[in-house]
Formats: C-alpha cells, structure tokens, sequence
C-alpha cells in the first residue's frame, strides 16, 4: 500500500520531497486513551482503513497493538494482509464485504470475516470445512444504512442459520450508524433500537450472545453511550478530528496530522500575467509569488483552487490561480518568503492554523474525504513531540 514510500523514507530521508504528511504519535496516544477513557469498560477497535485515514496504516496498526487495543478494523482483505505481512498479530476485522474467492485467505491469515449475508455465511462455513479450520466471523446487521448486512427484520434466520455453521465461530455481531453525527439523533436511536431487538433473538432462542457486540463509529461515541454495547470503533475521532461540525463535541481530541511543503521558487508576476491552466487569476498590479511542489496528483484537490491558503512564516497566504497535479502557486503579498521555507498545507505554525476542515470546506466535501486523499506519493513521517 504504503510501502514503497516506507522504504524510500528510511533509506533516504535526506533527499526526499519536501512535500510530507508528518504523523505526530504523541498526539494519537493520547487521543486513544481519552477515547478509550470516555467508553471504558467497552472494547477498543480503532479503525485503520484507507491507509489509517492517511496517517500510514502499518505504523498506526503498530502503535495500536503497542497500545494494546482490542482489535483493529480494516475495510479491505488486503489492508488486512498487508498488516500480518508487517507482523501485526492482533486480531483484525475486514469490515466491507467478502468476495467468494478470497475466503481462505481470510482464514489463512487469521482475518476475522464480516458476514453479510445467509449465502456468505455458508460459503464461509463450507470453506472453512475444506481447510480443516474454522473461520472467524463477525455478523452484519443492516438496521437502517442499506449497504451491506442482514436486514434486522431477517436476522432471525441469519442468526439461527449461524447457530448451525460448524466450521464458523461467531466471535461478534454489529451494525452502522448513518447519521450518529448528526445534531438529531432520532434515527440514531431508530437504528438502536432495531439492533437491540436483533440481540434480543439470542435470548428468545435460548442461547448466548456473540462475545463482541459492536456498534459505535465516531459519533456514536461521542453523542450515544447506550450505543457502545462492548466495543466500539473509532474512526476519525482517533486521529483528531471530529465526524461533523455538528456533533457534540463530549470527549477532547487533537489532529496528529501535519501536512507541509517547502517553497521552491520564488518571482514576481508582472501585471495582466495569468496564474496557471485556464489562466484564471491575474493582477493588474505586481505579485510577489512562490511555488510550491504540491497539487491535486497529491491530494491536494484541484477543487480548492480559489479559496485554499496555506501559511508560510506563521501568516496564512492565498493560493492563485488553478491547483495543478505538482504545483501551485501562493500570493505572498508584500511579504518575503525565500526558497526552503516551511509551507503548512494542513497544520498550525505560529500561532495560526490551517484545519482539514478549512480544506473540505472550500473543496465542498467532508474531512474524511481531505484525509483519505492524502496519497502514497506523499512520504509520512513520525514525531513523538507534542
Ligand atoms: C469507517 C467505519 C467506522 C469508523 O467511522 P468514523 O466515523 O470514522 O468513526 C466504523 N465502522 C464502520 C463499519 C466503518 O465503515
């Protein structure tokens, strides 16, 4: 996934672009704990996927079992893959829905399966059968996202017809949330109630609950303890930042992620000179200007242009004209800014500070989509400080 950049960042630091995602460790731990502080006594499944929001997902997953969290969450098989390839022996959930064929590998490699379906579920149990082994599964409840999972006024069938699987071992049950970060949480609660209904199929047939019963994402967590069951699974409240503007903001957390340039050229644009493709922005005075070496090739998405900033000697600057695959090109105003200076694309420098929110908000889209764009071609790189 990752891993290119991986060996690129240890063997040759020195030389790489300067253009880098900086992971503050200090600042994940301590968002895990006061996570893990607010569910207590619940379990723990930070959620890693799409390369640990962009925080690099082998070394996330690392810090996570130096943590001990309980389990991790990852969409993907090969997310999953990727982890027991690095060593990480914790137990691991794919969360997105399982293709036939890639059963064994799942069960290879300890992966514990999602399973959505009465069919999948068999399939499971067959393969599992083949290899001698049993497969680890997790049941999907649909209570009100219509993506993947059991409707929870089927799950009856689903849940008897698991009881049944003797090569499958139901270590846990779960469902989403569409809208726990919503200011309203009538459907939040509709979709609780649903699942709890769900559960209460064990009682009535007379046999135990799955060890694990999961429900919780970020918004849950913040704004529904009665949705926290045994386990819950943060996403984007790990790394910081929270799920919605309008979310109950009830436990204190702090980005980790920096994301910073240097300057590579500096000039002064004459007037009735165009900025960059499409030749959108011009001045009919002089423009001291630098040029930076990101662009939407990175993740720094094309659709900010004319509303991005980024600050350069701890004053935020505007980005003219179109962003580009590789650079853009930064307004300084009067000021002086010189080639190797510190850019913040994403982060706080002196006292001002730029937010993955600023940047969803003048791409018109949600902080997760700003992270998880974030691509390979940008190194990580880790801090302890705080
Ligand atoms: C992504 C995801 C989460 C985490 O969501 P956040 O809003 O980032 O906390 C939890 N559960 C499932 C099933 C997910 O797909």
């Amino acid at each position: 996934m990752n891993e290119i950049n991986h060996l690129t960042i240890s063997s040759s630091s020195s030389v790489l672009r300067p253009t880098q995602v900086e992971v503050n460790l200090s600042r994940l731990r301590q968002n895990f704990c006061r996570i893990r502080d607010a569910v207590a006594p619940a379990k723990m499944m930070p959620i890693l996927k799409a390369n640990a929001y962009g925080h690099g997902l082998v070394r996330v997953a690392g810090l996570m079992q130096e943590l001990k969290a309980d389990y991790i969450g990852v969409a993907v098989l090969e997310e999953g893959l990727l982890l027991r390839e690095s060593g990480i022996t914790m137990p691991i959930l794919i969360m997105g829905g399982v293709f036939g064929n890639q059963i064994p590998y799942f069960i290879q490699n300890d992966l514990t399966i999602t399973a959505s379906s009465v069919a999948k579920l068999k399939n499971i149990d067959e393969a599992a059968r083949d290899m001698r082994k049993k497969a680890k599964v997790h049941l999907k409840i649909d209570t009100g996202m219509e993506r993947i999972g059991v409707h929870y006024y089927n799950a009856e069938e689903f849940i008897r017809c698991s009881l049944d699987c003797s090569c499958v071992e139901v270590e846990g049950i779960y469902t989403h949330f569409a809208n726990a970060d919503a200011a309203d949480l009538s459907y939040t609660i509709l979709q609780l109630d649903r699942f709890k209904h769900v559960l209460s199929h064990y009682e009535r047939l007379n046999t135990e609950r799955p060890p694990l019963i999961h429900a919780a994402n970020s918004g849950a967590i913040l704004q529904a303890s009665d949705s926290f069951f045994n386990m819950v699974r943060p996403g984007i409240l790990l790394y910081g930042v929270y799920p919605s503007a309008d979310v109950r903001r009830t436990i204190a957390v702090q980005p980790a992620l920096t994301w910073k340039s240097r300057v590579v050229y500096f000039k002064v644009i004459l007037p009735d000179h165009p900025v960059g493709y499409g030749s959108t922005w011009q001045s009919n005075t002089p423009v001291r200007a630098v040029t930076v070496p990101v662009g939407y090739g990175d993740g720094y998405l094309r659709s900010m242009s004319q509303y991005a900033r980024v600050i350069i000697r701890g004053k935020q600057y505007p980005v003219i004209g179109s962003i580009s695959m590789d650079q853009i090109v930064v307004n300084i105003d009067n000021d002086s800014a010189f080639n190797n200076d510190e850019v913040i694309l994403v982060g706080e420098s002196e006292g001002t500070l730029i937010t993955v929110e600023d940047l969803a908000e003048w791409a018109k889209t949600i902080p997760y989509e700003i992270l998880t764009n974030i691509n390979t071609r940008v190194p990580r790189t880790y801090s302890e400080t705080d």
